[in-house]
């Protein structure tokens, strides 16, 4: 598997293309995207936008980069709607409004998304952060991209928002320390190359450190 990281501004989710023709996650600013794009692929070769979750910071790109080039867009069935809301999308926290992006796929847990040469992109359902949120696994090279369920260094995403669901949040990163997770590709922040497996139990180690607090 093959994987540019693009990363346009600090507000942006970390935006990631696979094999010159999905995109994991389009950040915010659908214009700056689509310019670092070009460097590496001609945008009519990006076939599937694929959304980690519905937060604007993560999705809101995806409109204008999907009238550009044609590709589908796809997000977790509990995210499907949430997208387009302004508050479950947090546009309001930029100031903004939800986006019109039109999702065309739905996932669901187990899903497997075909993504050239052979290799596929689990579905992994991992609520907490969003109703909706997921995380993705190559099991070729041992990849995971995870959203804002785990990020480099031990953290995950914040779970006091509306569509959040912090009773689910524990369960969904015991669920990823299942995994033989070699390389991490978090929404924000650059990837880690060898040590995912520890980025995933530190990560699930301080939320149940956190939540035993409660
Ligand atoms: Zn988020
Ligand atoms: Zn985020």
């Amino acid at each position: 598997m093959e994987v540019q990281y693009i990363c346009p501004t600090a507000y942006d989710s970390s935006v990631y293309l696979v094999n010159r023709k999905i995109l994991i996650d389009s950040g915010m600013n659908g214009n700056l995207i689509l310019k670092e794009l070009e460097k590496y692929i001609k945008i009519e070769e990006l076939k599937l936008i694929i959304l980690t979750h519905g937060h604007y910071d993560h999705a809101a790109g995806a409109a204008e980069i999907a009238e550009k080039s044609g590709a589908e867009v796809g997000i977790h069935k509990a995210d499907f709607k949430a997208v387009n809301d302004d508050r479950l999308s947090v546009a309001f926290l930029f100031g903004e409004k939800a986006p019109s992006i039109k999702p065309t796929l739905s996932y669901e847990a187990g899903d497997k998304i075909p993504i050239g040469n052979g290799e596929f992109l689990e579905v992994i359902h991992t609520p907490g952060h969003t109703a909706g949120s997921i995380c993705l696994y190559e099991p070729g090279s041992k990849s995971l991209f995870s959203g804002d369920s785990v990020f480099a260094g031990g953290g995950s995403g914040r779970t006091d928002f509306e569509g959040s669901k912090p009773e689910k949040m524990l369960g969904s990163l015991e669920k990823l320390t299942k995994l033989d997770v070699k390389k991490l590709y978090p929404g924000h922040g650059g990837p880690t190359a060898s040590d995912g497996n520890k980025q995933v139990a530190a990560s699930y180690k301080m939320f149940r450190a956190m939540s035993g607090l409660y």
